[in-house]
């Protein structure tokens, strides 16, 4: 069920949000020329985080351990303890590459923009090939977005095994293809950009190593266009990864 909580006319704060007037209406970097009422639907595409969430396999699960309570403290309060790849992520480049930058050496501008959703859910393998690419492609580059979101649609399998031990990743051509498309960063709806047996970690290497954020475990990609919307994907730590809220800003109706 796809969250779409948060439907707001458009009157300050699309103002605020002026870098969303479409391509044909001067880019994104340009504010808003027109009066009428715009609505805009803020998309959750983050797995909330909890203990009995699923996790890569091999990581610890997540603990909350209460520091205080109402009754005794007068206060709430828990100590979280969670892997900092745990469900939907973002990887740096220092995650695989030494001397690589951590998430604190970005600016948050590298965080946020344009994005682009390919559906790859028609390919033949689990794997994500250049030839699955590769129609994408003129688009891809007439648009030049931030954010390449890859809907493989491993989403559905969320919460099974096979989600992190068979799951959807592209293969080292295919991430290179990607890399070449000076984006900010690439997303998708599946575990890992790599396959689990891949111990060498091509496509992170690929992606990360041209400076390409991966953002791993989206879900509600199936509420996005394939255009035409803007990207969030905030990491809370500054390491070699962290939990993002990813979420998109998608112009509706007009009024
Ligand atoms: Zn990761």
């Amino acid at each position: 069920m796809p969250l779409l909580p948060n439907r707001c006319q458009a009157g300050p704060l699309f103002r605020g949000f002026g870098f969303l007037a479409s391509p044909a209406q001067g880019g994104y970097s340009r504010p808003m020329q027109r009066a009428s009422a715009v609505f805009l639907d803020l998309v959750d595409l983050s797995w909330p985080l909890r203990p009995d969430m699923p996790l890569f396999p091999g990581d610890p699960p997540l603990e909350f351990q209460r520091l205080g309570a109402l009754e005794t403290h007068g206060y709430l309060s828990h100590l979280v303890r969670l892997p900092a790849h745990s469900g939907t992520h973002m990887d740096a480049p220092g995650h695989v590459l030494a001397g690589g930058a951590m998430l604190a050496d970005l600016p948050l501008s590298r965080f946020a923009g344009p994005g682009a959703l390919l559906d790859l859910r028609g390919r033949a393998d689990l794997a994500v090939t250049a030839a699955d690419l590769s129609p994408h492609l003129p688009g891809l580059r007439a648009q030049a977005p931030a954010f390449a979101l890859l809907r493989t649609g491993d989403e559905a399998r969320w919460g099974q095994s096979e989600y992190f031990t068979h799951g959807a990743h592209l293969t080292p051509e295919a991430a290179a293809l990607l890399a070449g498309l000076d984006l900010s960063g690439v997303g998708l709806d599946a575990g890992s950009a790599d396959p689990l047996d891949a111990a060498d970690l091509p496509a992170h290497k690929a992606l990360l190593g041209a400076g390409t954020l991966i953002v791993e475990n989206l879900r509600n990609l199936e509420a996005l266009p394939a255009r035409g919307f803007h990207f969030f994907c905030l990491p809370v730590l500054g390491g070699d990864g962290s939990p993002v809220r990813a979420a998109a800003l998608v112009a509706g109706a007009t009024a």
